[in-house]
């Protein structure tokens, strides 16, 4: 099995979800102790959240574009990004590695093109609902994707104010449900979790649409080229 690097800590809390899928997901696809060669730099998402607040995008890819380059150094040979809205800077990581870099939309519209859907919502950050980046790559792969006309602001609060401090909330979790209710009135036919800490929040057992746990899928996503 190749090493894997895992940029992460963007907040810590989803960072913690990718160790444990990634090694469960390990153990399931070899057997017996296996879990997997793995290199994490978890970054103080503080400062990378006062970039993402003022829009310096670029100063922010530098940063994860030279984190990239030194987990290749350290031996990664396959690199993930552990989350959605800084795949931003997706190419500026990717010029800065030889190693393949795992794109998070990519197992994510995989997976919902094998099960059918062509029109998803799309939930996450504003940043990931607002700008084109995400909306592209689903589209290139030939899926659409809406996102919820009101409350948005409130939805990125609770990831930033909430889930990445660890904090879930059962109100929090109702804004979520209503969303999604609201997704699926304008055409919606499943939903994507775009942001890694919703998971925290949302799963199938309450959500009025199928859930596509971009978290979980990136996560078994990056063992599976891990093991090719
Ligand atoms: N983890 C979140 C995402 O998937 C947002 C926080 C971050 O920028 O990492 O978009």
């Amino acid at each position: 099995m190749k090493t894997i690097g895992l940029i992460g800590g963007m907040s810590w809390e989803s960072t913690a979800h990718y160790y444990r899928v990634i090694n469960q997901e390990t153990a399931a696809r070899l057997g017996g102790l296996h879990s997997a060669p793995l290199i994490v730099h978890s970054v103080d998402f503080a400062p990378v959240a006062e970039l993402q607040a003022k829009g310096e995008w670029e100063a922010a890819g530098n940063q994860l574009a030279t984190i990239a380059r030194a987990l290749q150094d350290a031996g990664a040979e396959v690199i993930g990004l552990a989350t959605n809205t800084m795949h931003i800077v997706a190419d500026q990581i990717t010029a800065a590695i030889e190693i393949p870099f795992v794109h998070i939309a990519d197992p994510t519209s995989d997976a919902l093109l094998a099960d059918g859907f062509e029109t998803v919502g799309l939930l996450g950050t504003r940043f990931t609902m607002e700008m084109p980046f995400y909306h592209d790559r689903l589209a290139q792969r030939g899926l659409a994707s809406i996102i919820p006309e009101v409350d948005r602001t409130n939805l990125n609060g609770i990831i930033y104010e909430e889930l990445c401090r660890g904090i879930v909330r059962e109100e929090s979790r109702r804004i979520y449900v209503t969303a999604i209710e609201r997704l699926a009135a304008r055409g919606a036919e499943a939903v994507i979790l775009g942001c890694t800490e919703i998971t925290m929040l949302i799963d199938d057992s309450v959500s009025p649409l199928p859930v596509y746990d971009t978290t979980d899928l990136h996560a078994k996503a990056l063992v599976n080229a891990a093991l090719v």
